[in-house]
């Protein structure tokens, strides 16, 4: 669906009920698929998923520290279409499209055209992993990789699998959350047949994402020897309450997916509306980490430009972790006693 008047409608809500409300967003349009729609409350101007997905007028605030590249990604592209941040993996940006439209997504402004091989050109980027043999495991991003036809995603893993030195693939996608019904026969094939350790992350952000037929997916992909990771964002109004990402880790459980990620939100404008201080996120992690067991507890974590991995946001380091003058005591007190 791509028409908010039609959203709104079927949730039996106004526009005149709704802050900022918009008819048109040319840029980053409305999309979102039945399935979540149906698992949004009707008459509620606040439901978790609406926010996800409605676009408001707050995202044309320009609001300072916001950019359109916050990640810097468009300098670390190797050839088109292969992202090269991180020791050991790559990311191939294989498809622009999504089966939804994240209103906080830090891609909103991803020149995809640029960054996507067309149709059967992955040579290049397979050419680099080749040449790469320290490369062992491929992220398949996007955009939403399952946005891929099976066919496409069968031929391309066709070609990865033969790389001998990768061992894993993992594939960031929220298809399955959004349209559960992608998972489907021949995907859950091509995904079994393969010799590449196989991992999905999810992109869950709220209990309520999770229904039946949710669950059904899950315990499919899991059945094909998948292992099954979340990652959410940390997003106001929608799950910045410990109560929440609880019930969230919890129920993710249920279905069989661990909590791996919860992201600071990328500083992407258009998103600022969303953004929890890191004073409150802290405080919502203490309270989680109390509430959960360790399994349960994702990571909190940012993603800096030009990092090698993400940056931990929790727990607070204000101490300085390194003190030097304790570690040569410690050194010469070993010596002394060897
Ligand atoms: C962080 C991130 C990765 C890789 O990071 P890991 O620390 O290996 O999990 C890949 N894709 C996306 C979209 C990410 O945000
Ligand atoms: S599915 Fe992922 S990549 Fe697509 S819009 Fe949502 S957050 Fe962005």
């Amino acid at each position: 669906m791509t028409k908010p008047e039609q959203l709104l409608r079927l949730l039996q809500l106004q526009p005149g009920q709704i802050r900022g409300y918009t008819s048109a967003h040319h840029q980053f349009p409305l999309r979102v698929p039945r399935s979540y729609i149906a698992r949004m409350r009707q008459r509620d101007p606040q439901d978790p998923l609406l926010l996800q997905v409605l676009p408001v007028s707050a995202e044309l605030n320009d609001v300072p520290g916001y950019t359109s590249d916050p990640l810097a990604e468009q300098s670390c592209m190797p050839v088109p279409g292969v992202i090269r941040k991180y020791t050991g993996r790559v990311l191939l940006t294989v498809t622009g499209a999504c089966g939804v439209h994240c209103r906080y997504c830090f891609r909103r402004h991803f020149p995809y055209a640029d960054a996507n091989p067309a149709a059967r050109q992955w040579a290049p980027a397979i050419d680099y992993i080749n040449s790469h043999a320290d490369i062992q495991e491929v992220i398949l991003s996007g955009g939403d990789p399952l946005s891929l036809s099976d066919s496409r995603l069968a031929g391309l893993l066709a070609r990865l699998q033969s790389i001998p030195h990768l061992s894993r693939l993992r594939i960031h996608t929220r298809l399955p959350v959004v349209l559960p019904e992608r998972v489907d026969n021949q995907l859950l094939n091509w995904l079994q047949g393969s010799r590449l350790r196989c991992i999905m992350v999810l992109h869950l952000n709220h209990p309520n994402e999770i229904d039946a037929s949710f669950r059904r997916a899950c315990d499919r992909l899991r059945a094909a020897g998948v292992i099954l990771l979340n990652q959410s964002v940390l997003l106001k109004g929608v799950n910045d309450n410990a109560m929440v990402l609880s019930s969230l880790s919890e129920s993710l459980f249920s279905a069989g997916v661990l909590p791996y990620y919860l992201h600071q939100l990328d500083r992407v404008q258009g998103a600022g509306h969303f953004e929890v201080s890191n004073d409150r996120a802290r405080a919502i992690m203490d309270t989680l980490h109390a509430a959960l067991p360790g399994y349960l507890l994702p990571r909190f974590v940012r993603e800096e430009p030009g990092s090698r991995g993400k940056t931990p946001e929790w727990p607070a380091t204000s101490q300085p972790q390194f003190q030097p003058g304790v570690v040569q005591m410690s050194r010469a007190a070993r010596d002394k006693s060897a």
